[in-house]
Order: structure tokens, then sequence, then C-alpha cells
């Protein structure tokens, strides 16, 4: 059976460097903008595409020994300007320098997942839903990564013995009524892979619903091929997560990847990662979350950046989320508007965090205020 890493590795449909000018006429890309047909994979491959100094280029190796790397063609061709170290897209891939920068602030599981994992690749941090751990691998490496603990023993998938076990607890545990299953990217597992977990899940009377969280859609659209989608179909409780943080990566092809998986009647959602120079934005968010909601993807949390290694770059106040909330509530469509959540410190769990509307109470009565900051008093009935 495929596995897609490989699929990763060589799609073969990026030959193509032609690109529509702004006059919608036809250009030749500049050398720069070569994309890939592989994916790349370290250092010396990526140094092919973009111009790197030796300085760079040493600095570069130094994170590549800490941290992975891995782009896939797809994800490359989104990056506008190669030079430019602002790009969205080529944040979100490219390694940066300060990712080696010391900060006393960062921890290699912040979430605290070892310390509520019941085996070594299940996480029961809520009483009635679980995280299951399929595989490390993922298509692309998102250089803000949460998990980047499990780069550290090698990219694997999770032994059949230990996903077993997970199973067991979970048929012994009938609270657990939700498995998210996660990563890494459960859809670089073979379909067949997949299909046999997930069947497993589906035949625990005590499990209602199945999430499944990938960055397929977003890094590698042609994964969600026609084949992953016949074996999703059987299954009628499954939901979808999904990653886009910027508008820019909703693709014709991303696009049609949601569709897909959509026509087989699953509901897609998005958890963004609120990223500074990227999305930190309230138009930027606004955009996201609108184009999103045009394709049917709903927009369900936001996330405060983990104080993960090498991602404090990335990492903005929490009140710049809050900001992008209050920006958002009633400016546009609730249903575009998505959840702010921190995840606490060593497995404290998601608080979400919202903008005050609440000005003051007494028994009867609260002073609210509204989009508008407009401020009225509302009856309580006690
Ligand atoms: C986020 C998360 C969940 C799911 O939380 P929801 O609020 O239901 O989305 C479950 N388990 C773990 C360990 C999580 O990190
Ligand atoms: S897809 Fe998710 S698990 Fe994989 S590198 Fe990106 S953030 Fe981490």
């Amino acid at each position: 059976m495929k596995n897609y890493e490989e699929n990763g590795e060589c799609s073969g449909s990026y030959t193509s460097l032609i690109d529509t000018g702004a006059d919608g006429s036809m250009v030749e890309d500049p050398p720069q903008r070569r994309i890939p047909k592989c994916s790349i994979k370290d250092v010396d491959s990526l140094a092919r595409y973009f111009p790197m100094s030796s300085r760079e280029k040493h600095e570069f190796h130094e994170i590549e020994k800490r941290y992975q790397l891995q782009i896939t063609p797809h994800y490359f061709s989104l990056i506008k300007d190669i030079n430019d170290s602002n790009d969205p897209i080529r944040m979100q891939c490219v390694p940066s320098v300060k990712e080696i920068t010391f900060n006393s602030e960062e921890y290699i599981d912040p979430l605290g997942e070892e310390k509520t994992s019941v085996s070594s690749c299940l996480i029961h941090r809520y009483p009635n839903r679980a995280l299951l751990i399929v595989t490390s691998k993922c298509f692309m490496y998102c250089r803000h990564c949460t998990r980047k603990r499990l780069w550290r023993n090698g990219l694997r998938e999770t032994p059949a013995c230990d996903i077993k076990k997970a199973i067991d607890y979970i048929r012994n545990n009938p609270e657990i009524r939700e498995v998210i299953v996660s990563g890494g990217d459960p859809f670089t597992l073979s379909t067949v892979k997949l299909d046999n977990i997930l069947g497993k899940l589906s035949s625990i009377d005590t499990v209602k619903v199945i999430r499944i969280g990938t960055r397929a859609p977003v890094v590698l659209p042609e994964r969600v091929d026609s084949g992953l989608c016949y074996m999703l179909e059987k299954y009628d409780n499954i939901w979808i997560n999904v990653q886009f943080n910027h508008p820019r990566e909703i693709t014709e092809m991303s696009v049609a990847a949601c569709r897909k998986l959509q026509k087989c009647g699953i509901p897609i959602s998005n958890q963004s990662v609120l990223l500074k120079g990227i999305n930190d934005d309230p138009a930027v968010m606004k955009e996201l979350c609108e184009k999103l909601t045009s394709i049917k993807v709903r927009p369900y949390y936001l996330f405060q950046c983990d104080p993960v290694v090498g991602a404090s770059h990335f990492r903005t106040s929490v009140f710049k989320g809050v900001e992008i909330m209050e920006k958002m509530r009633g400016h546009t469509s609730g249903m575009a508007v998505p959840t702010f959540v921190v995840d606490g410190i060593d497995g404290k769990g998601k608080v979400p965090l919202s903008p005050k509307y609440l000005m003051s109470s007494s028994k009867n009565s609260i002073k609210l205020r509204n989009y508008k900051f407009e401020t009225f008093d509302y009856q309580n009935p006690s």
C-alpha cells in the first residue's frame, strides 16, 4: 500500500513555473521562484531554491540538527517572495535563526502531554475525550509546532502494539465518548492503516465521535484522494479539524480537498494558531475566517501560540487575540468567529479568553456593552 510520505516527496504536479501577472498576462517566474517537484527535506535542498549566505546556511544546519524540516511543493509554491523573510507562508515552513536563540520561557512539552498520557500514545486530559497519537510524521513540519517533542525520538508511526493498548484503554473507559485521532498528521498513514484504526475505534459502542486532526488540505491537498474519501465515507461520526492560518493558504486545490471530504458527509472545522507577523491582525484574521465560512469550514479555535521550544518569535500578547475577537464579534457573521483559547501550561487545559461585555452586575440587573461599545441595562430574572 502506498504510504503518503512518498506522495509528499514526489507529487510531480508543480512543474509549471508560469504565474499570472497583475494585468492577467502570463509571466515566467524568476529563477528563485522555482517550485520543487519533491518535498524539501534538508537545508542543502532548500539552498537550491533561495540564496543563502554561508553564515545563514551554517545557522540553518544548526536548526536542522534540532528540529525537523520538510516543505511540500504545494506549500512552497504559496510563498510569494522567497527572499522576504516576513512572508506569512515562508515563516511557517522555512527555519529562522530565531529558533535557536536562547529563551528561558520555552518548554519541550508546554502542555504537559507526557504527564497526562495514560499510555505512550494516548492523552486523557478531559473526562469524556481522549487524544490518540497515531504517528509523529507530518507532510510538512510547521515551525511553530507545539508537538516538537515527538520529533526527538525520530519520526515514526505508533507501533501497532501501542495502538492496541490505547484502544483497550478506551474500551475499558466508557466515559470516553470522543477520540481525537492526531499526531503528527494521521493522513500520513496509508489509507489501509488509518482505516484499521478507525474501524477499531468505531467498533467501541461508547465512542460516539471520532475527530481527525490533519493539515493535509493545507499542505498536501492531493493526499485527499478518492481512496481516502471512499474509506472515510464508511464512517458516519467523523469530524475533521484542519489548520489554515492565513488567507493565502486557501487555494483552489485546498478548497477542492475540503469539498471532497465534505461530500463524504464530514464537517470540517479550523483551528488556527495566532502567529506574530502572520495572522495577528484583525483584518487578516477576519479575511481568513470569512473565506473559511465561504467554503463551509467552520472557524473553531484560535490558539494562543504555546511557549514551545523554537517558537518564541511567533508569540504575541494574549490581548492581541482578545482584540481580534473584539474586532470580529458583531462585525462579521457569528459563524466566522472562532473561540480564542489559551492552553494552560502542564495540562491545565484550554481556557477561552474573550473581550469584556459584562460591565457590571447587581442581583436583578446587569450592565452590558455591545460590539459598538453602547452600554445598556438588562433585567436579570431571579
Ligand atoms: C484540545 C484537546 C482536546 C479537545 O478539546 P476540545 O475543547 O473538545 O476541542 C482533548 N484532549 C486534549 C489532550 C487536547 O489537547
Ligand atoms: S501539521 Fe500539526 S503536528 Fe504537524 S508540524 Fe504542523 S502543527 Fe505540528
